[in-house]
């Protein structure tokens, strides 16, 4: 920040992959970030993002025998840290894009219900999307023990191996988790609420024929049963026409029905699409509608949703935050 005028170089507002790895980059670069991280308040408020929530992280390159999601964003944190990056625990509530310097205000623990303002000549927008979950007191209560959001993330733990697991969702992200879990499970059960996949049609086709999936439809998911030792042990579906409630025994549900782009605090001053996801001016750059205002991370992506993929564009967001500050003559 330049002490004369009070504005910082650039702001980082999110704390996943996304975030740390735009911060790694931006502080290496000299332009002092700050990240705003999260006030940890809730779930969707948490530093970290959505992998402090995922026990185990096997995918990420360079971890040959996996990491825990909470341990790797600790070491993201520290490594962006180590460069200077200044980590202020802020959940952002509204900002103003429309002047210059933008305009940032947050609440923490310490301010309580009063926002505080942050100034600053270029944002980085790394605010993910969180899953939806079909929000059953049961389904929190296993989260973690048999319940998830992400099979890519957590389908191969032994937990799930040769067992039975319920899916539950009719569209594209329903029709390649159930596939995929297929490669673990002895059986994939995909409860949906109608008897038509949303999913596109060659998603639709090829997850209908694997033999090692059992659409059923017309249910919903009631509860999540299971006990404190061996986590879920079954799922109890409602059938829509008839009412009748049967337990579908599984190790596993996944939910599959979808993610809500944390956007919300954009209130409208930037293009998104009509899911939520902020429009990336080029589709390779991490430029948006506003000029000086760059996006990375699960929040400008609904297609890939990884953390290496977060990761990259967050190196892409900083490196273009840099051109675009020199550009203007903030150094
Ligand atoms: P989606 O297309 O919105 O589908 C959500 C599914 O969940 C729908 O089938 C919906 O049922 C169901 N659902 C929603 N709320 C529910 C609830 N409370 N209880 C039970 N069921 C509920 O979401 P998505 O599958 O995550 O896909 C999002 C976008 O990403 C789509 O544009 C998709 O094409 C894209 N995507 C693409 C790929 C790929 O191409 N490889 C992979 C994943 C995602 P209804 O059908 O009855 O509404």
């Amino acid at each position: 920040m330049s002490a004369k005028t009070g504005v910082e170089k650039v702001v980082i507002i999110g704390s996943g992959p996304a975030g740390w790895t735009a911060a790694i980059y931006a502080a290496r670069a000299n332009l002092e970030p700050v990240v705003l991280a999260g006030d940890g308040l809730n779930r969707d408020r948490m530093p970290g993002g959505q992998l402090m929530y995922t026990s185990e992280v096997e995918n990420f390159p360079g971890f040959v025998h996996g990491i825990d999601g909470q341990k790797m964003m600790g070491t993201l944190q520290q490594q962006a840290e180590r460069f200077g990056t200044r980590v202020k625990n802020h959940f952002v509530t509204k900002i103003d894009l429309s002047v210059r310097p933008f305009k940032i205000w947050h609440v923490n623990d310490l301010s309580g219900e009063e926002e505080t303002l942050t100034l600053a000549h270029a944002v980085i927008i790394s605010t993910g999307a969180s899953a939806n979950y079909l929000g059953l007191p049961s389904e929190r209560k296993f989260e973690n023990m048999g319940v998830s959001a992400c099979a890519v993330c957590d389908g191969a733990l032994p937990r799930f191996r040769d067992q039975p697991l319920v899916v539950v969702g009719g569209g594209d992200s329903a029709c390649e988790e159930a596939s995929y879990l297929t490669k673990f499970a002895s059986k994939v059960y995909l409860v949906h609420r109608r008897d038509t996949l949303r999913a596109s049609k060659i998603m639709a086709d090829r997850t209908l024929a694997n033999p090692k999936i059992q659409p059923v439809w017309f249910s919903v998911v009631e509860e999540v049963v299971g006990n404190d030792t061996a986590g879920v042990t079954g799922v109890k579906v409602k059938n829509l026409n008839t009412g009748k409630v049967s337990l579908i025994e599984a190790a596993g549900m996944f939910a599959a029905i979808g993610h809500t782009p944390n956007t919300k605090f954009l209130n409208g001053q930037l293009t998104l699409n009509d899911k939520g996801y902020i429009v990336l001016k080029d589709p390779f750059r991490s430029t948006t509608s506003v000029e000086g205002v760059f996006a990375a991370g699960d929040v400008a992506d609904s297609v890939y949703r990884q953390a290496i993929t977060a990761a990259g564009m967050g190196c892409k967001s900083a490196i273009d935050a840099e051109r675009w500050l020199a550009e203007q003559g903030v150094h």
